[in-house]
């Protein structure tokens, strides 16, 4: 496993030279980027406005962003109709550039990120239960691309040089962790330290992750650092070396069916991260009783079961997206002290149309990562 222990490289404005970061008439300023300009089109460089700076917004350089397979999906339409041109991008880290006038919580030079959520309505039962993913107020949170703020104006994401943001709504990323291995801790790491937190993975706990890759490896990595047994269950024995050196203690093939018979009521909890719709009652078979699936895996078919699957053994199928905003600093804390990051390969922003196709094909290991002063 290599790149968990890489040096930060922040790339400044200054120092890339002619990064495009005019200033427009209102104050705010138009940034390089790399946006999708129609569904399913090739992502190209480009410009997008970034908002002046309001009391309480920051301005973040962006140093490197993660590419998640909800980026591909959004770009694809799979989820629905997409606002174009589409930025994509919630994997973000980088550095405090500038602060608002009433800015309290950060200062220029502070390493931070910022997810899949950049506002919210701060009211409704779960914000103030700091659960602003699932924000009820209006028209719910807004995510950090393909959505509209509640000023009007579309939200542009992370492949991009720099992002205005509420200062809220940004996250510290600890000294200990290396700003390209955090990057895809912003969605991949909370999207599985949240249920593995909420469900009890643990010391005694035996918990399965399905789909080894960007959400499914860092999985592993937490699961472990939990205290859990963790087995992967994979397409194939393919990654199976790499699974074991990530700190899985068990790894299965689903190609072979004898898996789903060896393994049959064995686990207390299984976190499908498939991108593609699977056949859950198979899985469903693997669970202990009063075991939960969890699905965080976002496929564009719905999910169907067979009901019998859960009626045996009294056993429940959830879902799970993301993380709150205080649940993600949580998760950024805990694995500074674990010393996990994700395993990544560094792109150029002219290889993310490559990426994409690689991720598409399952050949990811184990998440592409921009290094956006290449943008
Ligand atoms: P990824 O890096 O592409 O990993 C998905 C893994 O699923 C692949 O590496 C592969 O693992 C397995 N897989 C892919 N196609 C498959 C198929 N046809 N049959 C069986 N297994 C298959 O994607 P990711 O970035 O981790 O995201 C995974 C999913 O989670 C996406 O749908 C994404 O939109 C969703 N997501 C949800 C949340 C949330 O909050 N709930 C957050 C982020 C992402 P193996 O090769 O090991 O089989
Ligand atoms: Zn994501
Ligand atoms: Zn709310």
């Amino acid at each position: 496993m290599t790149n968990t222990t890489v040096t930060d490289t922040i790339h400044t404005n200054a120092e890339a030279g002619d990064v495009e970061a005019a200033r427009t008439e209102a104050g705010g300023s138009t940034v390089a980027a790399y946006a999708a300009p129609a569904p399913k089109a090739p992502l190209e460089r480009t410009t997008v406005p970034r908002r002046a700076l309001g009391a309480h917004d920051i301005l973040i350089d962006i140093a490197y962003a993660g590419i998640c397979h909800s980026d591909i999906h959004q770009v694809a339409e799979d989820w629905g109709p997409g606002i174009f041109p589409m930025v994509p991008g919630h994997e973000i880290a980088g550095v405090v550039g500038e602060v608002g006038p009433e800015v309290t919580r950060w200062a220029v030079g502070d390493r931070v990120g910022v997810g899949c959520f950049v506002d919210s309505c701060r009211e409704c039962d779960s914000c103030r239960a700091g659960l602003q993913q699932y924000c009820t107020g209006g028209s719910g949170a807004v995510f950090t691309y393909n959505a509209v703020g509640r000023d009007g104006a579309p939200t542009y994401g992370g492949y991009a040089r720099q992002l205005v943001v509420d200062e809220n709504y940004a996250l510290r990323i600890p000294g200990a962790l290396p700003l390209d291995v955090a990057a895809p801790l912003l969605c991949a790491g909370i999207t599985l330290y949240s249920p593995l937190t909420r469900w009890g993975a643990g010391p005694g706990r035996k918990v399965a992750i399905v789909g080894l890759g960007g959400l499914g490896h860092l999985g592993v990595k937490i699961a472990r650092a939990k205290g859990a047994e963790v087995t992967v269950l994979s397409q194939s024995l393919r990654k199976r070396e790499d699974g074991l050196k990530l700190g899985a203690h068990d790894y299965r093939a689903t190609s072979d069916p004898a898996t789903f018979t060896e393994l049959a009521g064995t686990f207390d909890l299984i976190v499908n991260t498939v991108s593609a719709d699977l056949d859950l009652s198979g899985y469903l078979g693997l669970l202990r009783t009063d075991g939960t699936l969890v699905q965080v895996g976002a496929p564009e078919k719905p999910v169907s079961i067979n009901a019998h699957a859960l009626l045996v053994g009294r056993r429940s199928l959830a879902g799970s997206m993301i993380g709150g905003l205080p649940e993600t600093q949580e998760m950024l804390d805990f694995c500074a002290e674990h010393g996990i990051g994700a395993e990544i390969e560094l792109i150029r922003a002219e290889q993310i149309n490559e990426a994409y196709d690689r991720v598409l094909a399952s050949d990811v290991r184990y998440r592409f990562v921009i290094d956006t002063a290449t943008i």
